[in-house]
């Protein structure tokens, strides 16, 4: 949920170089009514814009090659499926790229590239969160608000080229330069009801949508208790949080919204669609969250899972997960009460049984341990650690 897109943060670096740049002294082009009928994608219509779209299909290009886009087919159909069930025809204009980054964050372009990161798969409860953040953005989109961010910004992208050559990547770039293109408060609200009511008329529960932001809002309060209040204040502002900042205020309005809406009656959340879809990249998308080392912001997002949704054996390896990698006193130990707990009701990720061996490993159970890597090896065959957990296990 940010407004500039991936694409079009280096962009603005690069018009401003551009002999394009410089020459826009027309007023901008008035902006076309949003409501109403599908008119097709949105046609750059002065030369700034154009070498806009000239940049962002460069950037494009870029990311049709990146390392961290995540290909896999069955992935990418579903959220495909999500996104045409949330905004309807349009997506059929939509190109859709899910990146692996940990940052809750989802970026649509102009140009109709969105970007879904892996951040927010793991943050979303159910199939309406995500739909909920899809929507937003394409609303955003609709009104071509971050074409208009573009237009007022202009005049600051000496910064963004300055940036956008200090080579330091896309991402961090982008981060970087949020604070310099944040959508005002009547665009955010703009884009919240405009997506609600895309929420609502897809048949989802539109009391997901307030949910997201006081999940951010807590989770932010989390990372910043646990650290010290004063300290890395920007790492817990990245991503979306940077963008749209959330807001008590914002959270009322939703609330109040919704509170004067006939909701379809079969309205529903697709909680166990959305758990089954994703089930296989869960393991991933966790280590990636584990890794920046933000213990408040992990265990607020474990626990805010299982309060929402009750125990499931994904949360409960994400527990045990979490105390194996922070390995303060007892937490070996912990993890595998965890591991053990979610196998003995029906855990089958494989990784349990891997995680369960490190953490014994760890606790000094050297022949326990070497039993869960056998485990592990006989439930994935062709995994990628085979070679390493093949040593541990003493097989090789
Ligand atoms: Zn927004």
């Amino acid at each position: 949920m940010r407004r500039l897109l991936l694409t079009t943060l280096p962009l603005l670096a690069l018009a401003a170089a551009s002999p394009l740049a410089g020459q826009d002294a027309a007023p901008p082009a008035p902006v076309p009514a949003v409501e109403g009928t599908f008119e097709g994608p949105y046609q750059p219509s002065d030369d700034l814009e154009r070498g806009l779209w000239h940049q962002m299909a460069e950037a494009e290009r870029s990311l049709k090659i990146s390392q961290q886009v995540i290909r896999d087919p069955e992935l990418n159909a579903y959220l495909r499926e999500v996104l045409c069930r949330t905004v309807g025809p349009e997506c059929a204009n939509i190109r859709l790229y899910v990146l692996r980054s940990p940052y809750f964050n989802a970026t649509m372009a102009p140009n109709g590239v969105m970007t879904v990161w892996s951040g927010l798969l793991l943050r979303a409860q159910n199939e309406a969160q995500l739909a909920a953040v899809m929507g937003h953005e394409f609303a955003h989109f609709k009104r071509r608000h971050s074409l208009q961010l573009f237009r007022e910004a202009k005049e600051k992208s000496n910064a963004a080229a300055f940036l956008a050559l200090t080579g330091v990547g896309l991402l961090f770039s982008i981060g970087m330069l949020e604070s310099l293109f944040a959508f005002s408060r009547e665009m955010e609200e703009e884009a919240d009801r405009d997506g609600l009511k895309l929420l609502i008329d897809a048949g989802y529960d539109p009391a997901q949508v307030p949910l997201i932001w006081e999940q951010m809002l807590d989770e932010r309060d989390a990372t910043l208790v646990a650290r010290g209040r004063d300290k890395d204040k920007r790492k817990a502002k990245a991503g979306m949080f940077a963008t749209h900042p959330p807001s008590q205020a914002r959270v009322d309005y939703l609330r109040a919204a919704i509170a004067g809406q006939t909701i379809n009656p079969v309205a529903d959340n697709g909680l166990e669609r959305y758990r089954t879809r994703l089930a296989a990249w869960w393991p991933q998308f966790l280590d990636d969250q584990l890794k920046l080392n933000d213990d408040g912001g992990s265990l607020f997002l474990i626990d805010s899972i299982d309060k929402a949704n009750g125990w499931t054996p994904w949360t409960g390896f994400a527990r045990a997960e979490f105390h194996r990698r922070r390995g303060a006193p007892g937490d070996a130990e912990a993890a595998v009460g965890f591991y053990s707990d979610t196998i003995a009701r029906g855990g089958d990720l494989p990784e349990l049984w891997r995680g369960r061996g490190y953490a014994l490993r760890k606790a000094g159970r050297a022949d326990e341990a070497r039993a869960d890597f056998l485990e592990y090896l006989g439930r994935v065959p062709d995994a990628p650690d085979r070679a390493m957990v093949s040593t541990l296990a003493g097989v090789q």
